[in-house]
């Protein structure tokens, strides 16, 4: 074996030269890798010895994909378009042996290749999308000559992994060889090849399955019609379809120009920076400053939950989901029957959408210990608290787990708002509690706010990330304040949003303003979605705001047909006359001028509050990094991926430009615009919150 460079070898089998990347820890394209392939390439061509070239890779993964920590930077070295020609116009039968993933520019080198063999476990695609981007070398004008423009544009545009298998099934892999055997499995392809003499085969040759879709526009429009919804707001779906379309229509050379173009303007767009910032965040947010990554954990075997509610269940979901049994604690047998219920209800509809077997439903239903007695989690290594929101209860609860619980047992409360320490103070072994913060729907949403007391202990915070990562959440440290991250800043918009429409617009404006953000929807469709009636009552109500006049005439959100809007049997919404006139005299009863109140007034107003609070919160220490908050909100509230979340958008338009909208508002209506001392001070500085 003899060294191409630092991160390729290149060895002799035989008449079958056998070029290695070996550049951990997942063989990504980085410029040593690049030229590696080129020089490894060249070299087995030169030599009259061998007669194949095998392009395979040492460690757990063929070429992942793209050295993203190169994007945005000049390129040195060898390009990956000029590695990749070296492959192609080899006068000897390349062959790609792949395991592990062999995604982005890691496929697209594949792609380039003679031919391909896989072991069954290896997963390809072009992800891409998800970084806001296209392929940018060659993926989008190969794939579609391989499997057709529609399947093409579905990988390219849902960004999602295929496996080895459907490469097979598609012919985009040649053979699948053992698992476990890849280099046997490929040099016996490759000895295969040379006896038959088999033809190098180009994939930018191939014409047969894209002929068949030329000068058929109205394949495209409807594919850019199937696509419209899930991509809203999205620059660079669109830019894939054309170039896909480009593969159908025009000449290989003109569609990888374009293809490249597309790529390079897309890189440096925003919405690429921003997906780019995200996919980093979301790494960071596991990592806690003060706890060691090695820091021993405590071992789940079974999980408590307390209170088969809205949230209680779904959060027992999880952990049966996950394959872990689960005791669910209720007061009542009417409750807990119909706790137990919604549960059973939830995995049937799965089922029937054929995500789910139903043997899967019973034996995740053979997990769940129903229970009436607290004394049932005597055995769990982790209890969730998920009863109404009230202290007194809280408390009286976990100073009966204190004496229930085995020593050692995590200790959580799922409470939005409650102060976690007050709760932990009700039991003798504070540093096992925290908050565990589930967002609704529970067995859905990503998100998991993980509250950390004063005095929780290391090992139950790392115990506690574990978790989340083990049933597929996004956990995000967060401290003890009224709302904790994402519904401390969530209070701010609504805060402004019920301002607003006294002073001056309709709901439906600031729902629209918020939606066309890319907000999945506004604060009254969410309001008339969740009901009015959460914490309202018959008995206190006093007519003292729209919420609770719209309660009072069982105006209470979808579930009534009727909350902010009025909704059809369809649940379509539509704007309310009436709701208008609640609206108009209740400003007037209180002497309010409205007046004409601009889009861009409703959207400064609804989110730079949240920016400013998302300052306080770092400022106090209550969030790790501004990336943790955008986290949070991406997950938690659906805010658009596509603006990395409410600190970097701030960062986006400039910290200077929030802080002179809040000191013009605060100029104005006073108080609940102060800007925050950390908003100030980067300002002053010239930096950003990426720069803390
Ligand atoms: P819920 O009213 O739907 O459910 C609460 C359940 O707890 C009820 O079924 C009740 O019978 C049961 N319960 C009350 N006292 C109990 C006790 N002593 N022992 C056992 N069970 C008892 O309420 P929810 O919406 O599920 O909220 C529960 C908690 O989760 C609250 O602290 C809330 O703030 C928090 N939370 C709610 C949401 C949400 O969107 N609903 C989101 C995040 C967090």
């Amino acid at each position: 074996m003899t060294a191409v460079n630092a991160a390729a070898d290149l060895s002799l089998e035989g008449d079958v030269a056998v070029l290695t990347i070996d550049s951990p820890p997942v063989n990504a394209l980085s410029e040593r890798v690049r030229e590696g392939i080129r020089d490894g390439i060249l070299r087995a061509q030169a030599d009259p010895a061998a007669k194949a070239i095998v392009l395979i890779c040492a460690g757990r993964t063929f070429i992942a994909g793209a050295d993203i920590s190169e994007f945005g930077k000049p390129l040195k070295g060898v390009s990956l378009p000029e590695a990749q020609a070296a492959i192609e116009n080899c006068s000897k039968p390349v062959i790609a042996a792949i395991h592990g993933t062999a995604l982005g520019g890691g496929f697209e080198v594949a792609l380039v290749c003679h031919y391909r063999v896989a072991v069954p476990s290896a997963k390809l695609g072009l992800p891409e999308i998800k970084l806001g981007l296209i392929p940018g070398a060659g993926g989008t004008q190969r794939l579609p000559r391989l499997i057709g423009p529609e399947a093409a544009a579905e990988a390219i545009l849902s960004g999602t992994p295929f496996s080895a298998k459907q490469a097979k099934a598609w012919g985009v892999v040649d053979e699948l060889v053992e698992e476990g055997k890849l280099r046997e499995g490929a040099l016996a392809f490759a000895r295969a090849a040379i006896a038959s003499g088999a033809a190098l085969v180009k994939v930018r040759d191939r014409d047969d399955k894209v002929a068949p879709a030329r000068g058929k526009p109205e394949i495209f429009v409807g594919l850019r019609k199937a696509h419209a919804k899930k991509n809203r707001g999205f620059e660079a779906w669109t830019r894939a379809l054309d170039a896909v379309r480009d593969a159908v229509e025009l000449p290989i050379e003109e569609g990888l120009k374009r293809e490249r173009a597309a790529f390079m303007e897309l890189l440096v767009s925003q919405q690429s920076k921003a997906q780019r910032h995200v996919f980093f965040a979301e790494r960071q947010v596991w990592k806690i400053a003060d706890i060691a990554d090695d820091t021993a954990t405590l071992p789940i075997r079974r999980v408590g939950v307390i209170g088969a509610g809205t949230m209680g269940g779904g959060i027992a979901m999880n952990f049966l989901n996950a394959g872990l049994p689960v005791t669910i604690v209720e007061t009542a047998q009417g409750a807990l029957d119909r706790g137990l219920g919604v549960i059973h209800k939830n995995y049937e509809n799965t089922a029937r959408k054929g995500r789910m077997t139903d043997a899967e439903v019973e034996s995740r239903m053979g997990l769940l210990t129903p229970a009436l007695d607290l004394a049932a989690l005597g055995d769990c290594d982790l209890i969730i608290e998920a009863v109404f929101e009230d202290m007194g209860v809280k408390k009286e609860i976990f100073a009966k787990l204190d004496k229930i619980a085995k020593p050692g047992a995590v200790l959580a409360s799922n409470t939005s708002y409650l102060d976690i320490d007050e709760i932990a103070a009700s039991t003798s072994r504070p540093g096992s509690v925290l908050g565990m913060h589930f967002f609704s729907p529970a067995n859905v949403m990503r998100l998991l706010e993980v509250v950390r007391g004063a005095k929780t202990d290391k090992p139950v915070l790392a115990t506690a990330m574990k978790i989340a990562k083990q049933i597929g959440k996004i956990g995000a440290l967060v401290g003890v304040c009224h709302g904790f991250v994402g519904n401390r800043m969530l209070s701010e918009r609504q805060r402004e949003a019920q301002k607003l429409i006294l002073e001056g617009a309709m709901p439906w404006d600031v729902d629209r303003v918020l939606y066309d953000f890319g907000l999945p929807m506004g604060p009254f469709a969410m309001s008339d979605l969740a009901g009015l009636d959460i914490g309202w009552s018959k008995e206190r109500t006093s007519s003292s705001t729209i919420r609770e006049i719209l309660c009072e005439q069982d105006r209470r959100g979808q579930k009534t047909g009727a909350g902010f809007y009025d909704y059809d049997a369809q649940r379509n919404a539509k704007p309310s006359a009436l709701v208008e006139k609640i609206i108009l005299d209740f400003a007037a009863s209180k002497g309010i001028n409205r007046r004409a109140i601009s889009d861009q007034e409703i959207l400064e107003r609804c989110l730079y509050p949240m920016v400013n609070e998302g300052a306080k919160i770092l400022e106090e220490g209550k969030a790790q990094r501004a990336s943790d908050i955008d986290i949070v909100w991406i997950n938690g509230y659906g805010w658009p991926v596509y603006t990395g979340g409410p600190m970097f958008w701030a960062d986006g338009l400039g910290l200077d430009k929030v802080l002179a909208a809040m000191k013009g508002f605060e100029a104005e209506m006073g108080e609940d615009f102060k800007p925050s001392a950390l908003l100030e001070k980067l300002v002053a500085e010239g930096r950003g919150f990426k720069d803390l």
